[in-house]
């Protein structure tokens, strides 16, 4: 049983009453018997229903899910509510409507504070609660967070190229929520979140789950193969006996179906129709097959009934235990939506209402379903059943109306969490679509394959095939900005950057304040040498995005090739204040304080550099020649420039480490070593390098005559 010290101190009802007027907080619950039973939710990333075993896909190698199924509930007829990640699960944790929390796209806006998530509720009765991300798509900045004393979002370090992942393997997430499972008391009580994104494109799973012939299936196998880990260690440390698991996809996948490669923009079956399995620890309702048909929106009602938490409920969906109990809801209007390519494209939003076996999907042109003759929604039926037609239509109308609005929150802009969406092939949260011509995505969804197809390429470094194919693209359809953005941005990777600046003035006519333009518009500038310009974009990029480091960096670049010693100074500084751990960027700095003369903050900051990366033995050849010659008393130290040059000249010797070597040794008083090291610098000089020899010279006779050099 529930040790009852987990009660909160504070009252329940009185707590919830204090807050309720910042956080938003339905009225108090009715206080009942509270079940002492832990949740684990794993949340199954683009999985479509149909490719589960115990959804009926034959070839499908998902023992563990559907051993959980057997002995659970199975929701055979479960909805999306949009084919998008994060607008679904803000939906399944406060059970509310994408036009109610106002998350209709990836990135854009964030959980409204007036909401009060599911696990903020769980939190709130005592449970720990943790969350256990698979990608940015979810991160703690839209607001899911809220409730999670632990939200881990981090999807690990940063490449060589200073970017961040976008997302990590299921292995990382399982390890990191059965870490925290580890960490918990036994007589705790937990809401775990688990989030599985490996489903998503592309399809790579690890080798050893190439198994069925197909790889989206293999990625399926894949995650199964993670909720077999929590499995497993529920059972190890015998949590099994008290521990809900439900499973519960976001959104499923196209497939290719209705011309779309994944998923977002469209809204039929495949996406749309998702697994739902409930697991109870003492086989309540093992076995039963619910055939009516549920919505994401039921899935917070209906824990919270379980756990008679459902004063707290202020959703638009409704408690499914009575179905459980072998009851009827009756039938229920279901609703689903796509906004993606309106808010991205400026092309027509999709709404779709579900009620019995026909499906309507409110398009430029209306289409019917019957989805039980034609669950693949084949054949279009508006014309033939127009009585239907227009009672569906009154059902979304009703449904729209029945809607209530908590206020879309708008997040602050961050270029890396932007371009990080646009890398799992989101359109990244554009702030503006450009000229809305309306198009219906359905009959443009080709077009739309092929602009993702491009980005790709982009990613891939392949401009040469990227820049026509999106010329194409533009031709067929001008109005998206993002569309021209990207093209000009390949212009620029293929030496046509006049090309570029001509796109680009286009769309900042049209979208004078859309940072992309101006990052990219600064970019092509520079290429075309016209540093003014070039800073003057990258500025107001700055301005609208600061801090946005890719931007900062050539404002740095151009006012240094500039020689304004101070303003690029200042430049370097922000620089490495936005990208502390990036050793290139200290060593610009100890640069930039090198030109104003000021030699203490230069070692400083090479020192910096040494700290962050101690094998980088050319940065530590340079720390030892600053530190052997610096024009300044106290900041030179003879002593280390010999340390770190021997160990660069150990690492590989060159003319230039033997050079610096000299200077350390001279430096620390030590003059015949010192014109020994320079000898031997000389002995590796090319013939052609001139220049270099009439300096290692003068050095020499400097060393012969017992003295150092020193920079003036
Ligand atoms: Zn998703």
């Amino acid at each position: 049983m529930r040790c009852p010290s987990l009660r909160p101190c504070l009252p329940l009802s009185l707590a919830l009453s204090l807050c309720a007027c910042t956080d938003g907080l339905p009225p108090a619950p009715a206080q009942g018997p509270h079940v002492p039973l832990n949740l684990l939710v794993i949340s199954l990333d683009t999985t479509r229903a149909d490719r589960l075993g115990c959804y009926g896909h034959a070839t499908a190698s998902t023992p563990t899910i559907d051993a959980l199924a057997e002995r659970g509930v199975v929701f055979k007829n479960a909805l999306a509510h949009a084919p998008l990640t994060l607008p679904t699960h803000a939906s399944l944790f406060t059970g509310t409507f994408p036009p109610e929390h106002g998350i209709r796209d990836n990135g854009r806006t964030s959980l409204p504070t007036s909401l009060y998530p599911m696990a903020a509720v769980y939190r709130e009765d005592g449970f720990r609660t943790g969350a256990f991300i698979g990608a940015v798509a979810l991160d703690s900045t839209f607001g899911l967070d809220r409730g999670f004393e632990v939200y881990v979002d981090d999807m690990g370090p940063p490449d060589s190229k200073g970017h961040k992942p976008v997302q990590r393997r299921g292995a990382e997430v399982t390890d990191d929520a059965i870490a925290w499972l580890n960490r918990l008391g036994e007589d705790e009580v937990f809401f775990a979140f688990v989030h599985y994104y490996d489903a998503h494109a592309k399809y790579e799973a690890p080798s050893d789950f190439a198994t069925t012939g197909d790889s989206y299936d293999d990625e399926l196998a894949y995650v199964d193969s993670q909720v077999r880990r929590l499995q497993s260690w529920l059972e190890s440390s015998r949590r099994d006996e008290d521990t809900i698991v439900v499973l519960i996809a976001d959104h499923g996948e196209s497939l290719g179906e209705h011309g779309e490669p994944t998923h977002g923009a469209l809204i039929y079956q495949g996406t749309q129709h998702i697994p739902w399995i409930l697991c109870m620890p003492d086989g309540r309702w093992a076995g039963t097959e619910v055939t009516e048909r549920v919505g994401q929106v039921d899935f917070m009602p209906t824990m919270l009934a379980i756990y008679d938490l459902e004063g707290y409920d202020r959703s638009s969906g409704v408690n499914l235990l009575p179905l459980l109990e072998g009851e009827s809801l009756g039938e229920r209007a279901m609703y689903a939506e796509s906004e993606y390519c309106s808010l991205n494209y400026g092309w027509a939003p999709l709404a779709s209402v579900i009620r019995g076996k026909w499906k309507l999907i409110d398009a430029p042109t209306l289409e019917l379903y019957d989805l039980e003759l034609d669950p693949k929604e084949e054949r279009n039926l508006a014309a033939e059943h127009p009585d239907a037609v227009e009672s569906l239509q009154a059902e979304l109308d009703e449904l729209r109306r029945g809607m209530r609005d908590y206020g879309a929150q708008a997040i602050e802009q961050n270029p890396e969490l932007l371009s990080a969406l646009e890398a799992l092939g989101y359109a990244g949260g554009q702030p503006e679509p450009g000229e809305r011509d309306g198009r219906n995505p359905i009959e443009s969804i080709g077009l739309l394959a092929r602009y993702h197809d491009a980005v790709e390429l982009g990613h891939d470094g392949e401009y040469e095939r990227m820049v026509p194919l999106l010329e194409e693209i533009v031709a067929e359809c001008p109005g998206p900005i993002g569309f021209r953005a990207t093209l000009a941005s390949g212009y620029i990777e293929v030496d046509r950057a006049k090309e570029a600046v001509d796109l680009l003035e286009g769309v900042l006519k049209e979208s004078p304040t859309y940072e992309p333009a101006h990052f990219y518009a600064g970019r092509a500038n520079l290429r075309l040498g016209n540093l003014d310009r070039a800073l003057a974009h990258f500025r107001t990029n700055l301005s609208l995005v600061p801090g946005n480091w890719r931007a900062q960096i050539p404002v740095a670049q151009i006012l240094t090739v500039q020689e304004k010693a101070e303003e690029s100074l200042a430049a370097w500084q922000r620089v490495v204040e936005l990208q502390p751990s990036d050793p290139a960027q200290r060593l610009e700095l100890a640069e930039a304080w090198r030109r104003v003369g000021r030699w203490g903050e230069m070692v400083a900051e090479l020192e910096a550099a040494h700290r962050l990366a101690p094998n980088d033995h050319d940065a530590n050849a340079y720390l030892a020649w600053t530190l052997a010659t610096a024009p300044v008393e106290g900041v030179r130290d003879g002593a280390r420039a010999v340390l770190l040059a021997e160990r660069a000249i150990a690492a590989g010797e060159t003319a230039d480490r033997l050079d610096t070597l000299g200077a350390a040794l001279a430096e620390a008083g030590r003059h015949q070593e010192a014109a020994r090291a320079v000898q031997r610098a000389l002995g590796l000089l090319p013939p052609n390098a001139a220049d270099l020899r009439a300096e290692y010279e003068g050095r020499l006779a400097l060393y012969s005559s017992g003295r150092p050099f020193h920079h003036r």
